[in-house]
């Protein structure tokens, strides 16, 4: 009987052992988030952004403008926009010259593959703004998108290859000015593939593929990040919530889509054991793109640290903002 009890014990101790190796809550309401995957339409005042921070402890946010001209996209942003932001309130934002934009899209495919007049423009606009050096990254670039103009915002189908002319050119300029590259693009077996092109012409410029790698399996990402030491993930809007989009299956699935966790702020294993195994290589992200979204900010930000509490202390603050601190340093 005294051996049982004895072996009780143990366990408890145990269990007590590895509850202790996972970041405790009330450190976790404390970690100063930086929001790696933020954008800008034209209708957010800064100040809203701040508040929205100030409230959820976030310290610091990417701004990635959205051009988008139409009513129905929702953007009308612009580079000037957030650098005026990040002017006026030094430290808190993180801009990026801005890759969401019309003359990037669908209907200009032919653009990426042999790069036009309109191309090289921006691209002159573009190393003007990086050797500023007041722009920390580039992009969102938006390669395969599904469409989800059901769901009653704007958002077409984009299915533009990922290793492209025109897309060397920008991971050049990434690798000059040594920053990111941020890319949105579906991980179907093409994209992959086109990652892995991209990633072999350029191994030097560092790549951002936005949430969690495509959506891929623990396996694909795994593989890419132990191939591609300068590809980064980051988990923009991966809660699978009413509240966020990329964590479910949404707008629609395939069956190259794969959740994070599985909708009570619980990582799935395999990604859990992702994230340990490459600490330094995940990034966390609201992806609130149309305005509306930032009614429900602070309900991501909370969902995030939840997530962050299934990890060890360290990697939890890795993704939290130790590695977008090295990834925006100056
Ligand atoms: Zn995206």
């Amino acid at each position: 009987m005294q051996i049982l009890l004895a072996a009780m014990m143990l366990v408890g101790l145990f269990a007590a052992g590895c509850v202790q190796a996972v970041a405790p809550h009330a450190e976790l309401e404390k970690l100063p988030i930086i929001d790696s995957h933020g954008h800008l339409n034209g209708d957010i005042s800064a100040e809203t952004l701040i508040a929205l921070m100030d409230r959820s402890g976030v310290s610091r946010m990417v701004l990635m403008a959205r051009y988008y001209a139409s009513a129905y996209s929702a953007g009308s942003g612009s580079d000037e926009q957030a650098l005026d932001y990040s002017r006026k309130y030094p430290g808190r934002f993180i801009p990026f010259v801005a890759g969401q934009r019309g003359s990037l899209g669908q209907k200009n495919r032919s653009r990426w593959l042999k790069p036009d007049g309109v191309a090289e423009n921006l691209l002159l606009e573009t190393e003007q703004k990086l050797r500023s050096g007041e722009f920390y990254g580039l992009g969102e670039f938006i390669i395969r998108h599904y469409d989800y103009q059901a769901h009653g915002q704007g958002g077409s189908e984009l299915n533009i290859p990922v290793d492209t002319p025109l897309m060397r050119r920008f991971a050049a300029l990434a690798e000059k000015f040594r920053v990111p590259l941020l890319l949105h693009a579906e991980g179907e077996p093409e994209v992959v593939k086109g990652m892995r092109s991209l990633l072999e012409y350029n191994p030097k410029a560092k790549v951002i593929w936005a949430h969690n790698c495509g959506r891929s399996s623990a396996e694909i990402i795994g593989q890419m990040l132990t191939r591609y030491t300068n590809l980064f993930c980051d988990l923009g809007g991966m809660l699978n919530a009413s509240f966020a989009g990329y964590g479910r299956y949404w707008p629609r699935a395939t069956q190259w889509m794969h959740l994070i966790e599985d909708g009570s702020g619980q990582l799935y294993p395999e990604m859990q054991a992702l994230y340990e195994r490459f600490p330094d290589r995940f990034l966390i992200g609201t992806d609130p793109a149309h305005t509306p979204a930032l009614a429900q900010y602070e309900k991501r930000i909370h969902r995030f640290r939840q997530l962050l509490s299934n990890l060890g202390p360290e990697t939890a603050q890795r993704l939290a903002f130790k590695n977008a601190e090295a990834l925006f340093r100056r």
